[in-house]
């Protein structure tokens, strides 16, 4: 190839950035899982930016043209300083930002961690773990004093934040993490300008139960299950044998891929369009299969068949959700979420 054609082709590649914000990591590795096709990637996109696999600085993107960046994969919550500052700048520098995965899309696990008060999380990170030697409780700082001058670390906020709450996001790309295939779907639409309205989540608007091959017929619960009580065959509905299987409630995408291997669906994959509360979706579903009409008797069937309600029922949702976070006692006269 000649210079000149070398050039040309340069020119005519997108800019694509990856960013990992308050999440595991997973979304990083799941880029990854779309296995050769991610020289299809490198041959399309120049990849400006990713701190996992690129050296390439803050600083070089603060000085990028706003808009430069084609399209900006951010994973993860917002939970620090820094992390809010990086959405900030991202969010000013590309064309098209995607919340990539659960947590950027609504919390996930990290998320979860909104029942506690920051100074709950530090007591069970730097005082409480089995592991933790810490006997002077020294505690993360956001300013230490040194005789060269002041160092920083982020600040940790109270609550974990969803990327669209800190930042105006442009598309959701769902999954904890994303299943390869739609990660590659959505980077096809992408390169071919094929995507759907602005504000969508890129995934089919159904449930997994409607791509779940497991038989149904009349679902009647008279008693939830733990997932240890019961070894279910390879073909009923999990929820028909009473295990809490969330796939009523969530959107499709993935194949079914927990219940074909006997494993109840979580939820990961969130709700699905004009659902405003993932969470209170799916306890009006299943409040439809319970078998009883007495109240108290309801009562039982829950108490005793669901032990953890945030967790099953916003296990992935709760900083997204209409709920967001635990009441925070404020000094005076009650309570405020922040
Ligand atoms: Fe739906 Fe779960 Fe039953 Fe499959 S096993 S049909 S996902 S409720």
């Amino acid at each position: 190839m000649t210079t000149t054609a070398t050039q040309e082709t340069t020119k005519t590649k997108g800019k694509l950035a990856l960013y990992w914000a308050a999440s595991c990591g997973g979304c990083e590795i799941a880029v990854l899982a779309i296995n050769e096709k991610i020289l299809d990637v490198a041959a399309a996109f120049d990849i400006v930016f990713w701190p996992v696999a690129v050296d390439a600085k803050v600083r070089d993107v603060e000085k990028m043209p706003d808009k430069s960046i084609d399209v900006c994969l951010f994973n993860g919550g917002i939970r620090t300083s820094e992390q809010e500052y990086m959405a900030q700048l991202l969010r000013k520098k590309s064309k098209v930002l995607v919340a990539f995965g659960s947590c950027a899309h609504e919390g996930c696990i990290p998320g979860l961690a909104n029942l506690s008060s920051r100074e709950e999380v530090f007591e069970a990170a730097y005082a409480q773990g089995d592991s933790t030697e810490n006997p002077d409780g020294v505690r993360p700082q956001h300013e230490t004093p040194m005789p060269e001058g002041p160092l920083y670390l982020p600040v940790f906020y109270d609550t974990l934040k969803t990327l669209d709450q800190t930042v105006p996001v442009d598309y959701y790309l769902p999954g904890c993490p994303p299943e390869a295939e739609n990660i590659w779907a959505a980077i096809t639409a992408i390169l071919e300008g094929k995507l759907p309205p602005a504000g969508s989540v890129i995934g089919p608007n159904t449930t997994v139960c409607d791509e779940c091959p497991r038989k149904r017929t009349e679902k009647k619960i008279k008693k939830f299950l733990r997932t240890y009580q019961v070894k279910p065959d390879e073909k009923t509905c999990l929820l028909e044998l009473g295990l809490v299987c969330c796939g009523i409630a969530t959107r499709a995408g993935c194949g079914a891929l927990c219940p074909k291997v006997n494993s109840p669906c979580i939820g990961c994959h969130g709700p699905n369009d004009g659902v405003h509360d993932y969470g209170a979706r799916l306890m009006s579903a299943l409040a439809s299969v319970i078998d009883s009409q007495d109240p108290e008797e309801i009562d039982q069937i829950i108490r005793e068949g669901i032990p953890d309600p945030v967790g099953t029922f916003y296990r992935f949702s709760l900083a997204g959700s209409q709920l967001r976070r635990r009441k925070k006692q404020v000094a005076g006269n009650g309570v405020k979420r922040g």
